[in-house]
């Protein structure tokens, strides 16, 4: 028997728990390095417990926390926290399993029933628990309800531990739960199907619902979903490449170190270019890490890569219960995947040589985090690229200026895919003015050409998709004799209208309130409430189209889990038109789409972001290259107040290179990015007064740091000045590359975090998404 003595344990990536602040109140920590001396001026306190017998995290994620804290001006803690699944971290010691994750639909995998272990052992094995030498128990029992299940064997082999002798020893269990509780044990796993346990293990049903009943496990189903899609369109095996993909392929695997740059048009066959990469590295021995903008959005290209590699794929996406989570994470430290598909968090999944990271749609806003740590996945993965030495492939129809501009300058080598796949010419754009033209009806921006084009696509039973921009079609209640539209008390925000509920809803706070029946105001009864902008569009079109079979994909048609893909599931199989929001823009691919109708380009143009133009050319772009993706040519026809806008005519005609060499002139011009970077810093207080004083008081400290050309902007109050009952101020800093000001802005955080009793928040936001 090895002794078990804590010294053994500590040590790098190795989880802790330490008391924190004058109450002493125990936090999780992690050891991140070791040291014979003490730096800490004050005084040391002593380690509580150790949560792991092996490191959590490995010295290339410690060392990449280190870096991210930097960056994102954000605390190492929360750094290496956001590393780890959530279950791993400390405000999750105990599994604590939600109704909602109990019942999931995840679509991406064929749906089972599954059982958890809860974090409780049962109370009989507690109690023997109890009762054995304090020491070490004390310390193991914690690791058990911990929940660490790789842990769990390690410490029984350690303590020489006969679990299924304590298991004999406890008479009430029936001997097939105590068999249950043993598998459960003996396996890294914190989920089993129903389906496993008989076959496997013949445990039966029976047996599982029993223990569910008492505790020791939680039972989740997960709805099964056929997917077509996966059968009717993709062929798992590779393809024979064209010339340009073949070309690509060769030159992603020849790279040295530098990262890629895949510029291909719409339909030119990224994800075939992708996978053949992936196979490269995986015949190699190596890894893969493979980011989407949103697993939801792309299921179609989970399953390509899934049907691809089969058991060696990892997918994490937010269908999974933590446990499950979990699982995968451990099969990806373990080594047992090699291939990992996921959204921006996946960036830190543990794969050990790594041979490429993809980063798909690299233009996506979504790889951005909004909240601590701030962090741009495409930035994590070029440090990881690094550390690997491997190669970092971002591929995009509509490349982000930032990576663009890179490219230009050769930090990234440039790739093109100019040709669609079977040649197909790239969808006829035809722009509608909306100021010229008369719509179909007063109260719905539809015009004949959408109709038309809507009605020949059924005509020749194809298919096509129409897009509603969403912003500025939002769902509020409005008095029509008064014009009062109900508030939030605690933000500067009118309430939204959920109407399945029957309440209303601050999207900032939380806040709700029922639906009220006559105006708080002037106590008319005329609330009007007209839905959503696809609401209103889809009752027009079953006007107009009485035999389409129309399919709404917004946030209503949407909340469900699992919801995205039944959705396009619906449409791939017996659908006409698929209407939606942004959501149904991006990476779709049905050959039988020929039609693409925009209702409304310019939403996003009036506001005052520096990012609009290239949101609104982007969003165009992507959505009229679901058109004609197959044999046949497509139609795209997009209605605008601005059509002589250039990222609206660029758009039309499909040419990037065009539009950033226009944009890039802007934001020359205006100091923007990529030429400039930027830095939003937000104070906020309960009292405006103090925000404010504060705000100035940091704009004043920061001034004389600036280099030439930079600037300082504010502080102003944003468009949504109070959250929460909080007001907020704002600082925009535009600089280049800035070591002092640099150190300050982490001076500054660090002594409003230390004082926090002035109630004060002060958040940076490096390289902002927006400015608003
Ligand atoms: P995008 O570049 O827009 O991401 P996709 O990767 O979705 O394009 O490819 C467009 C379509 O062409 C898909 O249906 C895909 O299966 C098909 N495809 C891609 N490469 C080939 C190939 N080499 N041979 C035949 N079909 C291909
Ligand atoms: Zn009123
Ligand atoms: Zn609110």
């Amino acid at each position: 028997m090895v002794p078990l003595t804590a010294q053994s344990f500590i040590q790098p990536g190795v989880r802790v728990s330490v008391p924190f602040g004058r109450g002493g109140r125990l936090v999780q920590g992690f050891i991140v390095s070791l040291s014979q001396e003490i730096q800490f001026a004050g005084h040391v306190k002593e380690i509580k417990e150790i949560l792991d017998l092996q490191p959590v995290l490995n010295p290339e994620l410690l060392q990449l926390s280190d870096w991210l804290a930097q960056q994102t001006f954000a605390f190492r803690i929360s750094c290496l926290q956001t590393m780890l699944p959530s279950i791993m971290r400390s405000k999750a010691q105990k599994l604590v399993v939600t109704q909602d994750e109990k019942i999931k639909n995840s679509a991406i995998f064929q749906g089972q029933s599954f059982l958890e272990w809860t974090a409780d052992l049962p109370t009989e094995v507690q109690q023997q628990l109890a009762s054995w030498q304090k020491q070490d128990l004390v310390w193991m029992q914690y690791q058990l309800k911990n929940h660490a299940h790789h842990v769990k064997q390690l410490v029984l082999q350690r303590l020489d531990f006969d679990y299924a002798a304590l298991l004999q020893q406890i008479s009430p269990v029936a001997k097939k739960q105590r068999q249950l509780v043993k598998i459960f044990v003996d396996s890294d796993l914190a989920t089993i199907s129903y389906a496993d346990l008989v076959q496997k293990y013949q445990i039966s049903n029976a047996t599982a619902n029993a223990a569910v009943k008492k505790g020791w496990f939680v039972k989740h189903n997960q709805v099964r979903l056929r997917n077509p899609i996966a059968t009717t369109i993709f062929d798992t095996k590779p393809k024979q490449l064209t010339t340009e993909q073949q070309n690509a392929v060769q030159q992603i695997i020849s790279a040295n170190d530098r990262p890629i740059l895949l510029e291909g048009v719409t339909g030119s066959g990224k994800t075939e270019v992708y996978l053949q990469v992936i196979q490269y590295y995986l015949n190699q021995g190596q890894t893969a890490l493979m980011l989407v903008p949103e697993i939801s959005l792309t299921p179609q290209m989970v399953q390509q890569v899934s049907g691809r590699f089969g058991e060696q794929v990892a997918v994490l996406h937010s269908g999974l219960s933590q446990g499950e989570r979990y699982d995968e994470w451990q099969r990806i430290n373990q080594g047992q995947a090699k291939v990992v598909v996921g959204a921006r968090s996946a960036v830190f999944a543990p794969l050990q040589n790594l041979g490429i990271i993809i980063i798909d749609e690299e233009h996506e806003a979504s790889y951005k985090q909004a909240d601590n740590p701030r962090y741009h996945a495409r930035d994590v993965a070029l440090w990881r690229g690094r550390y690997h030495h491997c190669s970092v492939l971002l591929g995009s129809a509509t490349p982000s200026l930032e990576s663009r501009a890179r490219a230009q300058k050769q930090v990234y080598q440039l790739l093109k895919l100019n040709k669609r796949v079977f040649n197909q010419a790239l969808p006829a754009v035809h722009i509608i003015d909306m100021r010229q033209t008369k719509m179909l009806s007063d109260y719905l921006d539809l015009s004949q050409p959408i109709l038309r084009g809507l009605q020949t696509t059924l005509q020749k039973r194809e298919k096509a998709i129409l897009l509603l921009n969403r912003r500025g079609f939002a769902s509020y209640l409005i008095c029509r004799s008064c014009g009062f539209v109900p508030q939030c008390p605690n933000c500067d925000i009118s309430l939204t209208v959920h109407l399945k509920e029957q309440r209303l809803l601050c999207h900032y706070c939380g806040f709700s309130q029922t639906l009220p029946q006559i105006c708080p105001q002037c106590h008319s009864a005329k609330l009007r409430y007209d839905g959503t902008g696809t609401q209103k569009v889809e009752r027009e079109l079953v006007e107009l189209l009485p035999t389409a079979k129309i399919v709404r994909m917004d946030n209503d048609t949407t909340t469900r889990k699992g919801a995205h893909q039944k959705l396009l599931t619906t449409f791939d199989q017996q659908g006409d038109i698929l209407l939606g929001t942004q959501m149904i823009a991006k990476g779709l691919d049905f050959p039988q789409v020929t039609f693409v109708g925009v209702i409304n380009a310019d939403t996003g143009l009036a506001t005052s972001d520096f990012r609009a133009s290239e949101r609104t050319f982007q969003l165009l772009t992507q959505v009229s290259g679901r058109a004609g993706r197959a044999h046949k040519q497509g139609q795209v026809v997009i209605q605008t107040y601005n059509p002589d806008h250039y990222s609206i005519q660029l758009a039309a005609q499909q040419d990037y290179e065009q539009f950033y060499r226009r944009e890039m002139n802007f934001r020359h011009q205006a100091q923007y990015p990529p030429y400039f970077y930027l830095i939003k810093l937000s104070v906020s207080h309960k009292l405006q007064a103090q925000a404010f004083k504060m705000a100035y008081n940091i704009a004043k400290q920061l001034r004389p740091l600036l280099l030439a050309r930079e600037q300082l902007l504010g502080p102003t109050q944003p468009a949504i000045g109070r959250v929460k009952q909080r007001y907020y101020y704002q600082i925009v800093i535009k600089y280049r590359r800035n070591e002092q000001l640099f150190q300050v802005l982490h001076r500054i955080m660090n002594d409003v975090q230390q004082d926090s009793r002035q109630g004060f928040l002060v958040a940076i936001d490096h390289e902002p998404q927006q400015l608003e």
